[in-house]
């Protein structure tokens, strides 16, 4: 069980970007996340993996409860090892083929001595069909191959929760399938998953649990089924009008 509580987010002395998200996660739930732009979705999950520092909240992941106001370095560590992060731009080392790229979190987040990481990478490798190109850098890759790459880096943590932020996003269309497929592969494994993402299909089909946030909090979450076809709160339903 994952659970974050009273999560406060601002930038400078601005006003709040999140405004207190309480959020419960059981282990296997695909909840995907949804809401306007400029709405604290990026910013709930980097808060979730201290990619941003929330001012105020805790955050429980299985034995390992945070303060994350104070958080020390051990503990951010503690909760990086525990949650992989998906960019929607991938973020590969340039410089790093993409068996490097997977190696390199294995040895930096988790430990793992080159040879165990070099064993791992090629499991993952062929989980996510590219190791015909695992000695291939970046730049000749397609980016539907590159964000399988971050997705693979993602996996190989073991991480407790992996959180996606619009990985399809920044994709040429005819690559958005390849990776949702990865997705709903990742989905039927039963790995705990927070997912931004535009895909409402995808989101019907995968999710347990859709949540629909405007200004810094969460306004309505239910099922995909009763959220898409009965919402009740007037912004979810003005919201799902605009992107239908
Ligand atoms: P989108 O759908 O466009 O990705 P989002 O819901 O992910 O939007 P966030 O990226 O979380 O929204 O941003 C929420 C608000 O916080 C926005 O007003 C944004 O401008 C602001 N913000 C985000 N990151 C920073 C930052 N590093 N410094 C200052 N303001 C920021
Ligand atoms: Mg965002």
């Amino acid at each position: 069980m994952i659970e974050v509580r009273g999560l406060v987010k601002r930038f400078g002395g601005g006003a709040p970007v999140l405004n207190g998200i309480d959020l419960a996660i059981e282990r296997g739930e695909r909840i995907v996340v949804i809401g306007p732009s400029g709405t604290g979705k990026s910013t709930l999950l980097r808060c979730i993996n201290f990619l941003d520092r929330a001012d105020a909240g805790t955050l429980r992941i299985g034995d390992l409860a945070v303060d994350v106001a104070r958080a020390t370095r051990a503990q951010i560590l503690a909760v990086r090892r525990r949650t992989a992060f998906v960019f929607q731009n991938y973020a590969l080392f340039a410089n790093r083929t993409a068996r490097g790229n997977i190696t390199e979190a294995l040895v930096t987040v988790k430990g793992l001595s080159k040879a165990a990481a070099d064993a791992r990478a090629e499991a993952i490798l062929g989980d996510i069909g590219l190791l015909d190109r695992a000695e291939a850098y970046p730049a000749s890759l397609s980016g539907g191959q590159q964000q399988r790459v971050g997705i693979g880096r993602a996996l190989a943590l073991d991480a407790e929760l992996i959180l996606f932020d619009e990985p399809t996003s920044a994709l040429d269309p005819e690559w958005v399938g390849e990776v949702l497929d990865l997705m709903r592969r990742i989905a039927e494994a039963h790995q705990t998953m927070l997912i931004v993402t535009h895909e409402m299909q995808f989101a019907r089909e995968i999710a347990d649990r859709v949540i629909f946030m405007e200004g810094g909090r969460i306004v309505e979450q239910g099922p995909p089924a009763e959220l898409f076809d009965n919402p009740r709160d007037p912004r979810t339903q003005a919201f799902l009008r605009r992107v239908r």
